[in-house]
């Protein structure tokens, strides 16, 4: 694998993270690994759990992961999230996400997949002035 994603690209995804945050309550993060044995929605979920992203206040915690030489990603929020949001937009936000990817555009379609979710969050759980950033807005990397 080269690069999935530059120093620079990181922290500009980090910052794209930490405005998202500004704007809601609900907490967005990223987990990036090379190899994903298993499907990988069951393998998000299972990060879900391991990152304590279940551990939210209003259960509005999001999830984006990424097997980058397996090619392998999804998109899951916890259920607080997921009864507000329509059906499918998470499946719309990954094929969106794919895209870039396919053009070798990493880093565009993890920020695009960012601000998406950013968007639906700052709808259903706008910014409390009590938030708190409940979850670490740095990317998490597996092996
Ligand atoms: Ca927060
Ligand atoms: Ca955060």
């Amino acid at each position: 694998m080269g690069t999935f994603l530059s120093r620079k690209e990181e922290q500009a995804l980090i910052d794209a993270i930490g405005k998202a945050e500004d704007r809601t309550s609900g907490e967005i993060r990223v987990h990036i690994e090379t190899k994903c044995d298993s499907d990988p929605y069951q393998r998000a979920i299972e990060l879900f759990y391991e990152l304590k992203m279940n551990d939210t206040k209003d259960r509005n915690g999001v999830l984006i992961y990424v097997a980058t030489e397996d090619h392998k990603m999804s998109i899951i929020g916890d259920q607080g999230i997921n009864q507000m949001v329509p059906e499918g937009f998470w499946n719309e936000t990954l094929q969106l996400m794919r895209m870039h990817f396919s053009a070798g555009q990493f880093s565009a379609g993890l920020s695009l997949a960012v601000e998406h979710a950013g968007e639906k969050l700052r709808t259903y759980f706008p910014y409390q002035r009590d938030d708190t950033d409940e979850l670490s807005n740095d990317i998490s990397f597996g092996h």
